[in-house]
């Protein structure tokens, strides 16, 4: 018998169904690749890499570019495998025993549970309503009765799509007792809009978590980032090896994002599909669709594991959730090219008028 870390074998995985897909709508992924400008300045920029040389220069680049244009120093500035480690290593380090708690809404990012389970600190939900709106009060008074370490928001919320305001973010980091740090994940901001950025400066505790694997559509990369204070980015910057990030991505993320003006049409149309395509949900029958600020599109249907089969039956991949907590019948589909999603949503429509 191997000595496994304890509880290691109960550690629940990421499942998530890979095919070939014909159409992959599952991952809110985008269906595009780099622009071409983006790409032919992204060969030149990799051709000239230091392969021998520890990433320092490039890690410290990346960090200064996206501080200025926060207006923050890099030292507000931490960079990630994706938002998915910093999500993990702020858990890890808000996180060691049971009595520390971090509490999330749910239905949420589903990786909180598991990132909290492998922090082993206690997770503790706070379920939405029914309509996936939050109830501040209710999350605050969560927060302050199991006097909990880190509360976490994802703005706008995978997988039902709300949009919290500035207001309400602003609200829970005003009312939440002062030993809390609070993660804003704002993994679909760029669909959104609303960052809660700007609070930065006048709440201490609090830290927004960013991602270049949605809309730069550069999650094979893995590259995401955290901006908070510098007290708060020296902490969890303990939690790192030295050089874990390495130069091929930030390379890549540092050419994406001096290009970023070039990623406007692209989220444009992408916000267009997703109003598009919730418009045409809403007149199926007995389709329930959410309303959505990002770049996908949650969805309620009696008898939405059917449909997903039926979906699969066609090379179709989207997002089923069986029977996790508030989202029984719900499918998320992210948004493809339009082609794509003409393709699905006929899919579905054939699906629902009984027409499979
Ligand atoms: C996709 C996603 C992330 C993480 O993505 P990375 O690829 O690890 O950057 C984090 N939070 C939410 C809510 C997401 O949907």
């Amino acid at each position: 018998m191997l000595k496994y870390r304890t509880g290691l074998k109960d550690m629940p995985s990421y499942d998530v169904v890979e095919r070939d897909w014909q159409i992959k709508v599952n991952a809110n992924e985008c269906n595009m690749n780099l622009p071409p400008m983006v790409e032919d300045r992204l060969m030149g920029r990799l051709s000239r890499v230091a392969f021998n040389r520890y990433p320092n220069e490039e890690y410290d680049a990346l960090r200064e570019q996206i501080a200025d244009n926060h207006k923050l120093q890099k030292e507000n500035v931490l960079l990630g495998s994706g938002s998915s480690e910093i999500i993990e290593k702020l858990f890890y380090c808000f996180g060691g025993t049971k009595a520390k708690k971090i509490v999330y809404p749910e239905p949420s990012f589903s990786m909180y549970r598991i990132y909290a389970k492998a922090a082993q600190a206690t997770g503790i939900p706070v379920a939405l309503e029914e309509d996936f709106s939050l109830d501040i009060e209710k999350f605050v008074n969560t927060v302050n009765e199991e006097k909990a370490a880190l509360a976490v928001i994802c703005n706008p919320n995978n997988p039902t799509g709300t949009g919290y305001s500035v207001s309400d973010i602003e609200y829970i980091a005003d009312n939440i007792h002062g030993n809390c740090a609070l993660l804003i994940d704002e993994a679909y901001i760029e669909f959104y809009g609303r960052t809660a950025v700007g609070l930065l400066s006048s709440h201490p505790n609090l830290i927004v978590a960013r991602t270049f694997s949605k809309a730069y559509g550069l999650a094979s990369a893995r590259v995401g980032y955290m901006l908070a204070s510098t007290a708060i980015v020296t902490m969890i910057e303990k939690a790192y090896m030295p050089y874990h990030m390495n130069v091929l991505s930030l390379a890549t993320a540092d050419i994406v994002y001096q290009m970023r003006h070039e990623y406007v049409p692209r989220i444009q149309m992408m916000i267009a599909e997703r109003k598009r395509m919730s418009a045409e949900l809403g007149k199926l029958p007995g389709v329930t669709v959410y309303p959505s600020e990002t770049n996908f599109v949650l969805i309620r249907y009696a008898k939405a594991a059917k449909l997903n089969e039926y979906l699969e039956s066609k090379g179709i991949g989207v997002r089923c959730f069986g029977d996790a907590p508030g989202l029984k019948n719900c499918l998320r589909i992210s948004m493809g090219l339009r082609e794509e999603n003409d393709q699905w949503l006929d899919a579905i429509r054939q699906f629902v008028e009984g027409r499979a």
